[in-house]
């Protein structure tokens, strides 16, 4: 059992609503296609996480709405496990004191992506304590659950390496207790709003397409989009074609993309044919979608049972990670 992985794929996912096609292309459909190729997953909705920024009863709430979520955009039961994290409270939250032992408030300060947050969005005289222990909140998911491999964008890097290196130093100090994760960097994909040079999100419901969104709303947003001048490829139109043929597989119709792009550059007025096959592509994407959420919510015992089968392999993984340790530093 020491230093043996016991989850090939790990990874978490938020716990909040109103997903933007944008959500899907830059992590739902990765994690599918990971899935396609074979590769067992343990996917967790990191609702403790999520204390950092919302009441507990907030981060509860979306919960179910998300596994829904992700079922209907892919995930396959048989193949991913999926636990809510709170389903094991205790076992992270102990892990997460033990570790955090085994790093300094310094440490912490320096994590990048901590002093970024600290410096745009949030005020280290307001910010609650959590924010700042998020990546020991991090080792204690992935090394409780024995977790080989992590996918992570480049802003998770410097968090992954706290992780492997408090599972060094801990197991330097106790004994081989966790095995090493290690660090799958995805390529990540930045899909824009529909208006201006943000990234498409929720906070900016104007430039997003959301996957709730009926199909004369969605109309009108793209039909509002912005593009580029005959013979110029703008950022906002790099991104419409990279969101058209990432929603869409079919060859034909990106052939047929690159043609109406070809004569963009080459002077034509185009952009309303290209807006009408984005149009057409993702009405086709988002009623199936919908289609097939309705289904996946029609009986709530799917979700109970899979979300049951999920706490139980978790707990199991976290239980016996935890013999160890408790064994180890007596
Ligand atoms: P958020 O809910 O905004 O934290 O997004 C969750 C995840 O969805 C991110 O980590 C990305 O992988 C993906 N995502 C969100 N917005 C975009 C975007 N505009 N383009 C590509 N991926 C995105």
């Amino acid at each position: 059992m020491k230093s043996e992985y016991k989850i090939e794929l790990y990874t978490g996912i938020r716990p909040t609503g109103d997903l933007t096609i944008a959500n899907y292309v830059g992590a739902v459909k990765p994690l599918v296609e990971l899935q396609k190729q074979g590769v067992k997953s343990l996917v967790f909705v990191a609702d403790i996480h999520s204390l950092t920024d919302n009441e507990p009863a907030t981060a509860s709430k979306f919960c179910r709405e998300v596994v829904a979520d992700y079922l209907a955009l892919g995930l396959d039961p048989s193949k991913t496990n999926i636990y809510i994290q709170s389903a094991i409270a205790y076992q992270v939250s102990y892990m997460t004191l033990l570790l955090a032992r085994h790093v300094s408030v310094a440490e912490l300060l320096r994590v990048p992506t901590l002093k970024d947050k600290l410096r745009n969005n949030a005020n280290p005289k307001t910010a609650n304590a959590l924010l700042l222990l998020y990546p020991v909140m991090m080792a204690s998911d992935i090394l409780l659950q024995r977790a080989k491999s992590v996918p992570v964008g480049e802003d998770q890097l410097a968090h992954m390496e706290v992780v492997r290196r408090l599972a060094r130093d801990f197991n330097t100090k106790y004994g081989e207790i966790f095995p090493i994760p290690t660090v799958q960097q995805v390529k990540s994909l930045r899909i824009l709003s529909l208006k201006g040079s943000r990234k498409m999100s929720k906070s900016f419901p104007e430039g997003a397409i959301f996957l709730t969104d009926d199909m004369t709303k969605v109309k009108k947003k793209i039909k509002s989009a912005e593009t580029a001048l005959e013979g110029k490829l703008s950022d906002s139109l790099q991104s419409h074609i990279i969101l058209a043929k990432e929603l869409c597989d079919d060859h034909e119709v990106h052939s047929k993309i690159d043609t109406i792009i070809k004569d963009h550059m080459d002077g034509k007025h185009v952009m309303g044919a290209f807006k009408d096959l984005l149009t057409v592509i993702v009405v086709d994407f988002l009623s199936k979608f919908q289609v097939r959420r309705a289904e996946v919510v029609r009986d709530p015992s799917l979700i109970d049972g899979i979300l049951k089968e999920g706490a139980s392999m978790a707990l199991a993984n976290a239980e016996s990670t935890l013999d160890l340790v408790r064994s180890s530093i007596k």
